[in-house]
């Protein structure tokens, strides 16, 4: 139940915890195939696009790849990626110093990630996961970033 509220960034849920079961709480919620990212997979599929996931080789292993139009998405966590301004966003009032190293570190690598693939020829769009509840805005955004889908084609 607390990994479910966590997820929509009810952290002061868990502030009870310590710093060292608070991390296993949350390292369960950042494994792969997440929620997000499948929403948008189940968005752009029903949209006609084909697309490849986690491709290995690349910066960042991004968390969706067209090949032919050489476009990768990434699917970021507000909390774990620090979405700034975001409510998602908040860290907890305990261990702050902790939590501001831990995210200041992943968006450092983020933009690294998209520092190299732009180098590399790929145009890269990152969508929030505060940007899911919104399907019609979020299709506007995908469909605007990718062009129109053809279908048999990725
Ligand atoms: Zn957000």
């Amino acid at each position: 139940m607390f990994v479910i509220r966590l997820t929509v960034g009810g952290l002061n849920v868990v502030d009870r915890f310590s710093a060292e079961k608070r991390s296993w709480l949350m390292s369960r919620v950042r494994r792969k195939d997440t929620t997000p990212e499948l929403a948008v997979r189940r968005l752009l599929f029903g949209l006609g696009y084909r697309y490849r996931v986690h491709r290995k080789g690349l910066p960042g292993t991004p968390d969706i790849v067209f090949l032919k139009r050489k476009k990768a998405v990434f699917v970021h966590g507000c909390f774990w990626h620090g979405h700034s301004g975001c409510k998602l966003a908040t860290r907890p009032k305990s261990s702050i110093a902790f939590w501001t190293k831990k995210i200041s570190g992943n968006q450092a690598r983020d933009s690294n990630n998209v520092t190299q693939l732009s180098q590399q020829g790929w145009t890269v769009l990152i969508v929030w996961q505060c940007e899911i509840q919104d399907e019609l805005l979020l299709r506007e955004k995908l469909v605007r970033f990718l062009g129109p889908p053809r279908v048999a084609s990725n």
